[in-house]
């Protein structure tokens, strides 16, 4: 990278904040999957420098600097994510968000908060406390994961069957766009909904975007992983403490049985806050890891809060629901430990040495077929899978399965990764779609959004992003370090390969 472009950034975020150390640079080319060796070569994964901007206005102005310089420009939270979003593809600019971590506002009386998009959802559920309020709803990963993160990924998680997705809590965002080199988009609204915040370079274009906001449209930035600019801020509905809440647990042999009483659990009169289903797959594995027995049987874990009364009368019908259904309670006791377990899905990566996934959004009423799917690659491939499911809506789960695999083993561990590639399809079989994109599922695009909003995302692409710099090469189509694109049959012919080899490696 040209020393002018770093010369510059230093002058922005202060040299404190800035940094090309080799190890460094190597350390963030990494997000929470290790990457094959072989795969890197066609990837250029180390950032050219690392920044980390403290307010709008410096990511502002480090964008018109990328823009007018033509530079990649990847935004960077907690790294938590695994689908390689964070991930340089060419190199360029890693723009770490860690700095932009602080609460700005609480309202107790309208009951909003206001944060900066770095903020990690632990720490603010434990700043609400405080005051006696919570967020409506978290990702599992909240120990780690930011705000900005979730709002730019999938927005579906512990608390989403109760309150939808993080794009329905979302009262006002703050973006900043690259926009053109040496030019701005004046007709773009520009009316701060966060007052007085900045004092930016005229050209950078910092954003205020709420519901009814036409253009730019809030949802440009939902799941939109990074590809036209940046969350600095977001308004977030949150909700008072809840009195009271319980846990409760069903297990059964059958997964079809499970999937069916959650299908009757989404139409209750007092929505549960949460409910999952832990496959025998990954009970095996958390007791493996335990050092106890397996038994071979899934589980459903369904949460229920509000006051006292709320809570008494939900769980009454809860059980009359279960026992209707000629299904097996678990301990109270039990359910609450696995309830305590919830933000550490990823533990069983310790029986690894290497922990693979794949995730899916699937309709609710194929989820027994899905899990059932997925169950059977334990056979076919000879693995240890575990497959957790989250019901997020009436009528969607998001089915996270998850693997061992050992990355020390070069040739077999690429082998693994088409397993990833089959549990996507089993999801897209049944109706589902990808959930969420990134470098490695990038392939996917047009089932994930569909001919008409693919074509509405491209052209805002070109809008807010002319230059291209924002999180090139990934999500939209995966290129290679050679400009080159991965095509769709080159990747399925490759996958194929890897899926025949790893039934016998
Ligand atoms: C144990 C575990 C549990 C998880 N549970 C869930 C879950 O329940 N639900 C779920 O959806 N996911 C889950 N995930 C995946 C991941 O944690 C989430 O997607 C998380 O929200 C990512 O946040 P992050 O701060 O780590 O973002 P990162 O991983 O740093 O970034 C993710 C993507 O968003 C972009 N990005 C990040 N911040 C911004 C910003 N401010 N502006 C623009 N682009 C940005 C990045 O460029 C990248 O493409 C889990 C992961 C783990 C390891």
């Amino acid at each position: 990278m040209d020393p002018t472009i770093i010369a510059r950034l230093s002058e922005i975020v202060g040299e404190n904040d800035i940094s090309t150390s080799p190890l460094e640079r190597t350390l963030y080319g990494h997000d929470a999957a290790p990457i094959p060796g072989l795969l890197t070569r066609f990837f250029k994964t180390t950032p050219d420098v690392i920044v980390r901007p403290e307010s709008a206005d410096e990511v502002a102005r480090i964008l018109c600097l990328a823009s007018d310089s033509k530079v990649p420009v990847i935004p960077r939270a907690a790294a938590s994510w695994s689908l390689g979003g964070v991930i340089p593809v060419k190199g360029g600019i890693v723009l770490d968000l860690i700095k932009l971590n602080r609460i700005r506002e609480v309202s107790r009386d309208e009951l909003w908060v206001e944060v900066e998009a770095g903020v990690v959802w632990q720490d603010l559920m434990e700043q609400l406390l405080e005051q006696g309020l919570t967020v409506l709803s978290y990702p599992t990963s909240a120990p780690s994961s930011t705000v900005g993160g979730w709002v730019s990924t999938g927005g579906y998680g512990i608390g989403s069957l109760k309150y939808g997705h993080i794009g329905q809590q979302i009262e006002a965002l703050e973006v900043v766009t690259p926009g053109a080199s040496g030019s701005r988009t004046d007709e773009l609204p520009r009316r701060s909904l966060f007052t007085g915040l900045y004092n930016h370079d005229p050209r950078s274009e910092i954003r205020s975007v709420s519901k009814g906001t036409a253009n730019p449209k809030m949802e440009w930035f939902l799941g939109t992983e990074g590809q036209f600019g940046v969350i600095t801020r977001v308004k977030l509905r949150i909700r008072k403490h809840p009195d009271r809440t319980a846990v409760r647990g069903v297990c059964a042999t059958r997964l079809q049985d499970l999937a069916d009483l959650v299908g009757e659990l989404t139409g209750m009169r007092e929505v549960p806050y949460c409910v999952k289903v832990l496959d025998s797959g990954l009970m095996a594995l958390r007791r493996k890891l335990r050092g106890v027995d397996a038994e071979d049987k899934n589980l459903v874990l369904a949460v229920f809060d509000g006051s006292a009364k709320e809570v008494r009368a939900a769980t009454a019908a809860f059980d009359q629901i279960v026992s209707q259904h000629g299904l097996e309670p678990i301990a109270e006791s039990l359910a609450e430990a696995e309830w305590e377990e919830r933000y550490y899905p990823m533990r069983i990566g310790r029986l690894g040495p290497t922990l693979l996934g794949g995730e899916t959004i699937v309709p609710l009423d194929q989820l027994g077929p899905v899990l059932s799917e997925i169950r059977s690659l334990q056979e076919k491939y000879h693995l240890e899978i575990g497959t957790e499911a989250h019901v997020v809506s009436k009528g969607w789960a998001v089915v996270l399965a998850l693997y061992l695999a050992d990355e020390r083993k070069a040739l077999r561990y690429m082998t693994r990764l088409a397993v990833i590639r089959d549990i996507v399809h089993i999801g897209l079989t049944h109706g589902g779609k990808p959930y969420g994109l990134g470098l490695w599922d990038a392939v996917y695009v047009r089932r994930r959004f569909g001919r008409k909003d693919l074509q509405e995302l491209k052209r805002v692409k070109k809008r807010l992003d002319p230059n291209g710099i924002m999180n090139p090469g990934k999500f939209f189509r995966a290129d290679t370090r050679f400009g080159i694109p991965i095509p769709m049959p080159l990747y399925a012919t490759l996958m194929n390969i890897l899926s025949l080899a790893c039934r016998f490696l």
